[in-house]
C-alpha cells in the first residue's frame, strides 16, 4: 500500500504517522525528517536546504524528488510505504505518480488530518518550546500556513481529479481518538486493524 499523511503543519502527521506504521507495519517516510537529518549532518544537500527550511518555505522540487526516489528504491520500501510531507506541491504529486506507474503502482489512500487553524498554531507554539525547532518561531508558522495553502493545500485537488481515494479525518482530540478514527478510514481501502504484512 502506498499511503499519503495530509495535513497542514502541526496537523499531527509525525505522531500519527508513527501510529500507522505500529498498525499496519508500513515504514513511514517523511521528507521534513530525512531534510533536518542532511542539516544535522552538514551535507551538501543540508547546506541548501538549512536557510530554506528555516524561512518556512519548501525546497525545491527537484532535490526533494530525488531524495524520495532513492528511498523508494529502498527494499523496505517495496511492499508499500506511508509518505509524511511529500508530495507538498502538484509538481511532486506528478512526479510521485510517474515514479510509481513505473513500477506498476499508485497512491491508495490520501489520509487528510484537518484541524483549525487557531489549533495549529496552539499546537506549534508549544513544540517550539518544547523541541526548539529551528521552524517553529511565530514568524515561520505563519509562513508555513500560508505555504501550505498556497502550494500544499492544492494538491488535494489534483487527487482527487485523478482518481485517488482521498480520507478526511478529524484531527481534533486525543492522540488515541484520532490514531482509531485513522483506522477506520484505513479500513475503508482494505486495512482491516492488522499489520498489512509481517
Ligand atoms: P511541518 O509539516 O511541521 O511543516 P516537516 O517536518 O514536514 O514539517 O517539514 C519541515 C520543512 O522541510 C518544510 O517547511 C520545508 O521547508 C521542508 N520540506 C519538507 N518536505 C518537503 C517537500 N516535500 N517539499 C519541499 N520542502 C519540504
Amino acid at each position: 500500500m502506498i499511503a499519503v499523511i495530509f495535513g497542514p503543519p502541526g496537523a499531527g502527521k509525525g505522531t500519527q504517522g508513527d501510529n500507522i506504521t505500529r498498525m499496519f507495519g508500513l515504514p513511514r517516510v517523511a521528507t521534513g525528517d530525512m531534510l533536518r537529518a542532511e542539516v544535522e549532518k552538514g551535507s551538501a544537500l543540508g547546506r541548501e536546504v538549512e536557510p530554506i527550511m528555516t524561512a518556512g518555505r519548501l525546497a525545491p522540487d527537484d532535490l526533494v524528488v530525488r531524495v524520495i526516489e532513492e528511498r523508494l528504491r529502498q527494499t523496505d520500501a517495496a511492499r508499500g510505504v506511508l509518505l509524511d510531507g511529500f508530495p507538498r506541491t502538484v509538481a511532486q504529486a506528478e512526479a510521485l505518480d510517474r515514479m510509481l506507474r513505473a513500477g506498476g503502482r499508485a497512491v491508495d489512500l490520501v489520509l487528510v488530518l484537518e484541524v483549525p487553524r487557531e489549533v495549529l498554531i496552539e499546537r506549534l507554539l508549544r513544540r517550539a518550546e518544547a523541541e526548539g525547532r529551528a521552524d517553529d518561531t511565530p514568524e515561520t508558522i505563519g509562513r508555513r500556513l500560508e505555504v501550505y495553502g498556497q502550494q500544499t493545500a492544492p494538491v488535494l485537488d489534483w487527487y482527487a481529479q485523478h482518481g485517488a481515494r482521498v480520507e478526511r479525518v478529524d484531527g481534533v482530540g486525543t492522540i488515541e481518538v484520532v490514531r482509531d478514527r485513522i483506522r477506520d478510514a484505513f479500513a475503508t481501502v482494505g486495512g482491516d486493524g492488522r499489520k498489512l504484512a509481517s
